[in-house]
């Protein structure tokens, strides 16, 4: 018997009559479809295909009517498609079945099936129907979305949750295996700065250059992933203190070479801290936290470094924390302190302004330098009201000495501004309070940002600066040179002084190349009609070249060093005006005049009262009560005491540059 349909003119097989009207039946209901129908015997022969199903599997219902159901199933042995046959002759239905099925071209197509059986009047099961859908997309879907849930969009890499669950699985089997296991936490050095200079579509194609160059250098079993914006943490499992060693130099060393991105070269470092976990020591948190401190250690250092996890790691992860908790409360309490450095101007030796530099004294721990806790401050975020009470404070202070007399009407007060805090819209209030409070005019004050501060938002820096300086107050920029500032950008900046890094001042008489950035920073300043003021000028000599390129301010330590505000008072009140260049002794002496003049028992007992934090005052008392002989034959003065100090950090320093 052959059954013949006119939706289905290739059904030509031979069939009993109770299956063929079953098949028929159900047949005529599901034709029009779009999913893939078809019928077959209980053994497997396809009894009817419809148009769907021609589309889903590629077959026309010629090429597979009276065939074995066995075509479509990828796995030769069939299996697959007798257990479901088994299944629906046992009276069972499957549905939302999800499977593999092979197409005519030989391609493997995702699919969800129904399988039904067909029964005939008397409840009998005479055949099974089939429903197919074709689910790769949905499946791809997934696949891409479970992919996104533990990958990293830019690099492709492991994400952090993935990274928690594979540490957590090495550290496992360290145990069982009793071999040691290496975290390693690479943090990219200013990534927001290569941002801010070039968008963020240059920082993403960094991120992937530094991810392809990680993962060149890591073996093969190391998991690498990438755990923060600028972060990523390599896994090595059996690596040991000896092991970790060698990787750390290769990670510092595959990212040395210069990166081409966008077409611009750009110099890439990374710092890196590894921790080793010896098994059972530690549990995965615990050791990417430390690993993570070792990479400020290293950081601390200096870029393009890298540090072992050890005991004084452990240290410096206490101290953190510690240092943070108690610069919270000395800043609650005003234990910190404001200190003043005179700006003098190198033609004159008159007094420009005076910058305001924080200090803080710790109750055990003596001085604590800045560049140590502001960093940290703006780590946590303590920076904003820091930056805040210096302002303040510094504030009071300059209208006091102004109305004492001793502060110029034209000089200023230059005051820092953390680079987190430029781009807060507060900031302009902020000034404004201080200056009404205080009674300091605005256009006394001057805000030293650096600028990192302004590319970090520069739209936003650009407004807030703009209407500072409209209301009077005078912007410096900061640590110039140390960054990646073009003329172009600066013009567009609000800019009135820029000031030249103490790094390019230092060796400025011995490296050509020092010479070569101090001067372009000074002729820059004079093309964009600002003034430059060089930082850390020590020597004579370096105050000679700095004023013969035309720089027209510098403060340090040939002048003075930042001082409390009584010794500044003091050392304002006794001076005429500071050494200005054509006063400063020629080139080449070797000791300045104060240090010429005073005898070694002298100059010990200065150092041992300075280096005990005395203050200037102080140690003045003390030379005069212990009858030192002073430089002008007269009583010391804090003034005196503050040139001789001056002379022998300049003394020192040449005598280690001519050493080295
Ligand atoms: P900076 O703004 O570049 O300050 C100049 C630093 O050079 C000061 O260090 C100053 O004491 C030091 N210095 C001045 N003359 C000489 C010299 O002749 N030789 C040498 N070797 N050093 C000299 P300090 O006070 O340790 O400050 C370090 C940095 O901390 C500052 O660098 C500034 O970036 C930051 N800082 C200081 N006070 C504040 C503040 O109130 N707020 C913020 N946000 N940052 C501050
Ligand atoms: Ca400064
Ligand atoms: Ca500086």
């Amino acid at each position: 018997m052959t059954i013949s349909d006119p939706a289905a003119p290739h059904l030509v097989v031979d069939v009993d009559s109770e299956m063929r009207e079953a098949a028929q039946a159900f047949f005529a209901m599901m034709s029009s479809t779009p999913d893939a129908v078809f019928t077959k015997s209980l053994e497997g022969t396809i009894l009817t295909w419809n148009r769907g199903a021609e589309r889903l599997y590629g077959y026309v219902a010629d090429d597979v009517v009276g065939q074995h159901v066995g075509l479509l199933d990828p796995d030769p042995s069939g299996a697959d498609v007798a257990s479901l046959l088994r299944l629906v002759a046992g009276g069972d239905s499957v549905s939302g079945y999800e499977t593999t099925r092979r197409r005519r071209d030989g391609t493997n197509v995702a699919v969800s099936l129904t399988v039904s059986p067909l029964f005939d009047a008397r409840g009998g099961i005479v055949a099974a129907a089939v429903i197919g859908r074709d689910v790769s997309d949905r499946l791809a879907l997934e696949r891409q979305l479970a992919v996104q849930s533990t990958h990293d969009d830019i690099t492709g890499l492991p994400n952090r949750a993935l990274l928690a669950d594979r540490l957590a699985q090495a550290m496992a089997r360290s145990v069982r295996r009793s071999r040691p296991v290496a975290v390693v936490f690479v943090n990219v050095d200013r990534l927001r700065d290569v941002n801010s200079a070039h968008g963020y579509v240059v920082g993403d194609l960094v991120l992937s250059e530094v991810a392809a160059r990680l993962q060149a250098t890591i073996g093969k079993g190391d998991t690498l992933a990438r755990f923060g914006a600028d972060e990523f943490v390599v896994i090595s499992e059996e690596t040991g203190t000896a092991d970790a060693k060698p990787l750390a130099r290769g990670i510092v060393d595959a990212l040395a070479p210069p990166m081409h991105v966008s077409g611009l070269e750009l110099s890439i470092t990374a710092s890196v801290g590894i921790a080793v976990s010896p098994p059972l020591l530690s549990d995965p948190e615990t050791t990417l936290r430390y690993a993570q401190t070792a990479m400020y250690a290293a950081k601390a250092v200096g870029r393009g470094q890298w540090r072992l996890f050890d005991a004084s790691s452990e240290r410096l992860w206490n101290e953190r924390s510690d240092m943070n908790r108690d610069l919270s409360s000395a800043l609650a309490e005003n234990l910190l302190q404001v200190h003043y450095q005179p700006i003098v101007d190198l033609a004159t030796g008159h007094l420009l302004g005076i910058e305001a530099l924080v200090r803080w004294e710790h109750g055990d721990r003596g001085w604590i330098p800045p560049a140590l806790f502001v960093p940290l401050a703006e780590h946590t975020g303590l920076i904003a009201a820091l930056d805040e009470w210096v302002l303040l404070r510094a504030c009071r202070d300059a209208a006091a000495l102004r109305r004492a007399g001793l502060l110029p009407e034209t000089a200023y007060l230059a005051v820092n501004v953390s680079a987190r805090n430029v781009d807060d819209p507060e900031l302009f209030t902020r000034v404004g309070v201080a200056a009404e409070t205080t009674g300091l005019p605005l256009t006394a004050l001057q805000l030293e940002v650096t600028e990192t501060g302004l590319l970090a938002d520069a739209r936003s820096a650009r407004r807030v600066l703009s209407a500072l300086r409209q209301a009077g107050v005078g912007i410096a920029l900061d640590d110039f040179g140390t960054g990646y500032s073009s003329l172009t950008y600066l013009r567009r900046l609000p800019i009135s002084t820029l000031k030249v890094d103490r790094e390019f001042v230092q060796h400025i008489a011995m490296r050509p190349d020092d010479l070569a950035v101090a001067t372009a920073v000074v002729d820059l300043g004079r093309a964009v009609s600002v003034h430059t003021v060089a930082e850390g000028v020590e020597t004579a000599e370096q105050l000679a070249i700095l004023h013969r390129m035309g720089c027209a301010g510098g403060q340090g330590y040939f002048w003075a060093p930042a001082l409390p505000l009584d010794d500044l008072s003091t050392l304002l009140q006794a001076s005429e005006g500071f050494k200005a260049a054509s006063a400063a002794p020629p080139p080449g002496r070797r000791r300045g005049r104060a240090l010429a003049v005073t005898n070694e028992h002298g100059l010990h007992r200065i150092v041992q009262l300075h280096t005990a934090g005395a203050s200037l005052a102080t140690i003045a008392a003390a030379l005069n009560a212990e009858q030192f002989h002073s430089p002008a034959g007269h009583r010391w003065h804090p003034a005196s005491v503050a040139r001789v100090i001056v002379d022998i950090a300049a003394d020192a320093r040449r005598k280690r540059s001519s050493a080295s």
